[in-house]
């Protein structure tokens, strides 16, 4: 990972600790007390699945930027650092392709270590609400529903895309890691989880 020269916190030269069995780069300043533990990050993606003419349709984005400027991806992009995971994904589709869409379910995700920094990317299942593709025509080439055929014969479709789509069509909706209400706070924290449990546990 990249090495820090000041803290970030308060620009004093970093030093060198042991913490939790590994030299991290830290801030000699105990009251501030920054320890480097990495950069991290968090992706969220969308699957927006609806019904035209008897067809099952994904809506998909074109790249219009690097990296892999010109692929086809479901929509998405980093939750910020003060955003919840359904706002997040859901702003992201909407900025993307103007399709309004809820967040239903978590169907996926994948934990990756290379790259600019540690990130877990989180796909979701989306309900489509309304609208029709629209884009900047800059980060956004373009947006539209594919049909299961076309997932396959167009070229430039991302496998991850591909697969994150699979996943809701072949699980029920609510099947993956739904919002338990009972133990968020809409504000501050979402907690997901296969099935929610009696609130009396949250007393
Ligand atoms: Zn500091």
């Amino acid at each position: 990972m990249p090495r820090l020269n000041f803290c970030p916190r308060c620009a004093n030269p970093l030093t060198t600790r042991s913490d939790g069995g590994r030299d991290r780069q830290a801030c000699p300043d105990v009251e501030c007390g920054f320890v480097h533990f990495g950069d991290f990050s968090i992706g969220c993606s969308a699957v927006v699945l609806r019904e035209e003419a008897g067809q099952t349709k994904a809506l998909l984005i074109q790249r219009g930027q690097e990296p892999f400027a010109g692929t086809w991806q479901v929509p998405g992009g980093y939750a910020e650092h003060d955003e919840l995971l359904a706002s997040a994904v859901e702003r992201e589709v909407q900025e993307e392709s103007a399709i309004e869409a809820k967040f239903q379910d978590v169907v996926g995700f994948r934990h990756m270590t290379v790259g600019p920094s540690t990130n877990v990317y989180i796909i979701c299942r989306l309900r489509y609400e309304g609208g029709e593709p629209n884009y900047d025509g800059v980060e956004t080439a373009d947006a539209r529903f594919f049909s299961m055929d076309e997932l396959y014969s167009v070229k430039g479709v991302q496998n991850i895309s591909r697969w994150g789509i699979r996943q809701a069509l072949n699980t029920p909706v609510g099947a993956g890691l739904s919002i338990d209400l009972h133990g968020s706070d809409p504000s501050r924290w979402q907690l997901f989880g296969l099935t929610d449990i009696d609130p009396g546990d949250w007393r």
